[in-house]
């Protein structure tokens, strides 16, 4: 089981939102992972419980500086996507090493043995995806398809 702090999160029949916040407060979530001895992880928030996600896990992170993740890890089915959003550090698969910054994106193959770590001055902020490898069909786009209902704004937006 996750430990984080409450997330404030709105369902519908079709859809769930949630409003972490600024990415500068980022820090005040902290994931709790059991299999590390119930380490604590501050900065990370996993999204896939809050927002009741059947096809992907996500997470978003913050590493301040001089953060790294101390170990190599990789996963069994799971294709991860890093996406960074801002500041600047060092991400390793296997025996390569490269630099990445905002707007960097990674695609890891499930058993690429990875670590990370910020190398900037400026927190690292960071989106991780998890997806089941091999699970998209070859086309996505296909999948969209414009309804044939006319498109009301409701009279009032919700928070
Ligand atoms: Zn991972």
């Amino acid at each position: 089981m996750s430990e984080q702090s409450p997330l404030a999160v709105d369902h519908g029949p079709n859809f769930s939102v949630g409003h972490l916040g600024p990415f500068a407060e980022l820090m005040q979530y902290q994931f709790v992972v059991p299999a590390l001895g119930n380490r604590k992880v501050p900065g990370k928030v996993f999204l896939k419980e809050p927002l009741a996600l059947t096809g992907v896990e996500m997470s978003w992170n913050c590493f301040p500086p001089g953060v790294a993740i101390p170990f190599l890890h990789a996963h069994r089915e799971h294709e991860e996507v890093y996406l960074f959003i801002s500041g600047s550090g060092e991400f390793m698969v296997d025996d390569r090493a490269f630099p990445v910054a905002e707007g960097s994106v990674v695609r890891v193959a499930p058993a690429g043995a990875r670590a990370y770590r910020n190398t900037g001055s400026t927190p690292l902020h960071f989106i991780v995806l998890q997806v089941k490898a091999g699970s998209l069909a070859a086309s996505t786009i296909d999948d969209g398809e414009v309804l044939d209902q006319p498109l009301h704004w409701p009279a009032s937006v919700t928070v």
